[in-house]
């Protein structure tokens, strides 16, 4: 085990498919572990509010990719991920949510990691029904302004298409829509889904069911964390 395993912070990465409920565990985890959440989607979704003329030809082109509802290359994204120095160094740990999303970007993080001398605790793997994701994706509603996400019909907010914590408008995201959903959830099962094989091979990866409200699945969360990190300390005595 590395020493960056036994200091204080946590070090997270997130897996499961688009809307298993990845995104709502990243924002608690991140407020009540006090840890710096990073997800790609965000940084990429950060590209898309810049002007088009800032923007480089890789950038453009990443963006065309994510309205489609495909991956943005590798290279491309591993660049963005490796500008947030002080996010991966920061004392109390860090989540990833959204990547890796393919064996070549696991395989670039490692390294990432390994040169920054640090270690991942984790990688939580949410997992949820294949018709339990389509209802949830359909009727999700994502804040324009501040990113916080609703749904519907299980997490309305007070005032319709208004976002509770900061007013700004919800809407549906273009990569919510249904074309692009069934893109996404191909490309999740040919893509990401290996890398829970991974994972388990490096005695990392911690599945949680992620049916239930937000805060049991944030319960189950910590119990199964825990439950990983005594088995490890255990195996580490014997
Ligand atoms: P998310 O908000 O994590 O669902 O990401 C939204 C979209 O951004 C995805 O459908 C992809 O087009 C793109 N994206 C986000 N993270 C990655 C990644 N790690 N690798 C490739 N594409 C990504």
């Amino acid at each position: 085990m590395s020493d960056a395993r036994e200091s204080s912070a946590t070090r997270l990465v997130l897996l499961g498919a688009p809307g298993a409920g990845k995104g709502t565990q990243a924002s608690l985890l991140e407020q009540r572990l006090d840890l710096c959440a990073l997800s790609t989607g965000d940084l990429l979704r950060g590209l898309q509010e810049a002007s088009g003329s800032r923007l480089s030809e890789a950038e453009r082109e990443a963006l065309d990719h994510m309205r489609r509802g495909e991956l943005v290359p590798d290279g491309t994204v591993v660049a963005l991920v490796a500008e947030q120095v002080d996010c991966l160094h920061h004392p109390r740990g860090f989540l990833l949510d959204g990547f890796p999303r393919t064996l070549a970007q696991a395989r670039a993080l490692d390294e990432l990691l390994r040169v920054g001398g640090l270690g991942l605790d984790a990688v939580l793997s949410y997992e949820l029904p294949l018709e339990a994701i389509v209802a949830r994706l359909g009727g999700r509603r994502t804040c324009f302004a501040c990113r916080a996400i609703y749904h519907v019909e299980t997490r309305p907010p007070r005032r319709s298409g208004v976002c509770d914590r900061c007013g700004g408008a919800l809407g549906q995201r273009d990569d919510d829509r249904p074309e692009a959903v069934r893109t996404r959830m191909q490309t999740y099962e040919r893509e990401t889904a290996p890398l829970a094989t991974y994972y388990q091979e490096q005695g990392l990866l911690c599945p949680v069911p992620a049916h239930g409200t937000p805060e049991e699945i944030f319960e189950r969360s910590l119990v199964r964390l825990e439950a990983l990190r005594g088995a490890r300390s255990s195996s580490v005595g014997d």
